[in-house]
């Protein structure tokens, strides 16, 4: 049985659907704070916070778990700056209770969802493993301070892990059966899409004046699906003996905020009011991941790679009006 924190959440429930169609049996923890219950459509749900030890303790003694996934986590960088207590309570503190109980229990493998956020500003493009991790924000500090903690870890209790650091998760499920939904919502592509059908006014630009191609910043969008696999490929990793270690999760591909926009407006077919607004504070010019360490460790290679693809998978998923 595989234990998956927050797996009703966005990227979570993605990993619980590829884990299931794989002959994997699933146990979904997850506070429903910001997850959905809806979202859960494979294995068990059991509800219940990673603040909570001694329900924790309950899922550990209940469930024969040979492995964890852990994806919850708060995630708004904005408010992670304004109450980093919040972040670093739940992100790190809360952590522990899992690892603890990992220990307890001698369960020796975990994935856990890392982010690009921990690297801050890059120097160099594109992003390898080596640069330097010197966060810009609570919430990516919060990341960094687990990556840490699960090193001593391994050293000291033998857990063995695999920290994926992503960079911008994006696209639905293929078959259109789950999606990325949030409250409040603050990513681009879901934005956009909204400005889409209408249910938004406008897609503001956030800023028009970096120095990239078009002066609108570049990310590295990565479908969610191809993020699962190498959940998969990465727990595979592990329980095939291989090294703890991190590794990058991106496309290597950089596509600036304006061209996400065009892209989503030949695959939606229709207008998409954009207004041009200042820079967003704390955002870089430009995050572009190397994942070759992924090629080369896990056999992994992006199976959807074009933003045209990962719109029209977001867009099947919020044109047929599937928000939870
Ligand atoms: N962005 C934007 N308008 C919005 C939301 C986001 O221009 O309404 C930009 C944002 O400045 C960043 C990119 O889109 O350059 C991706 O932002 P998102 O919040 O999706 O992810 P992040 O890169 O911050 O993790």
């Amino acid at each position: 049985m595989y234990l998956v924190v927050g797996g009703a959440g966005y990227i979570g429930s993605h990993i619980n659907k590829m884990l299931y169609q794989n002959g994997m049996d699933t146990v979904v923890y997850d506070s429903l704070v910001y997850g959905h219950k809806e979202a859960v459509k494979w294995g068990r749900l059991e509800v219940g916070d990673l603040a909570d030890p001694v329900r924790l303790e309950e899922i550990f003694s209940t469930y024969d778990i040979e492995a964890v996934f852990h994806f919850a986590a708060f995630a708004y960088v904005g408010e992670s700056v304004e109450n980093p207590s919040k972040y670093y309570n739940n992100n790190v503190a809360n952590t522990l209770h899992l690892l603890d109980a990992m220990v307890r229990h001698n369960v020796k493998y975990i994935v856990f969802s890392s982010t690009c956020a921990t690297y801050g500003v890059p120097e160099k493009m594109p992003i390898t493993e080596d640069m330097p991790q010197k966060p810009i924000n609570p919430y990516g500090a919060s990341k960094l301070m687990i990556e840490r903690i699960l090193a001593d870890y391994h050293h000291a209790y033998d857990l063995n892990y695999c920290c994926l650091r992503y960079f911008n998760a994006a696209g639905s499920d293929p078959d259109g059966e789950i999606g990325e939904s949030h409250d409040p919502e603050t990513h681009l592509i879901p934005l956009v899409l909204m400005a889409a059908t209408g249910e938004r006014e406008n897609i503001k630009v956030f800023g028009t004046d970096y120095p990239t191609r078009d002066g609108s910043c570049i990310r590295d969008y990565i479908h969610v699906t191809d993020l699962a696999d190498a959940h998969l490929r990465a727990m595979a990793y592990l329980k095939n003996g291989g090294e703890s270690t991190c590794m990058n999760l991106g496309n290597c591909i950089g596509n600036s905020v304006l061209e996400v926009i065009e892209a989503a407006k030949e695959v939606t077919g229709k207008e998409i009011p954009t207004v041009l607004a200042k820079r967003r504070p704390g955002d870089p010019p430009m995050l572009v991941g190397s994942a070759a360490k992924a090629e080369g460790v896990l056999g992994w290679k992006p199976k959807y790679g074009d933003i045209r693809v990962i719109l029209e998978h977001a867009w099947k998923w919020y044109s047929e009006k599937k928000c939870y």
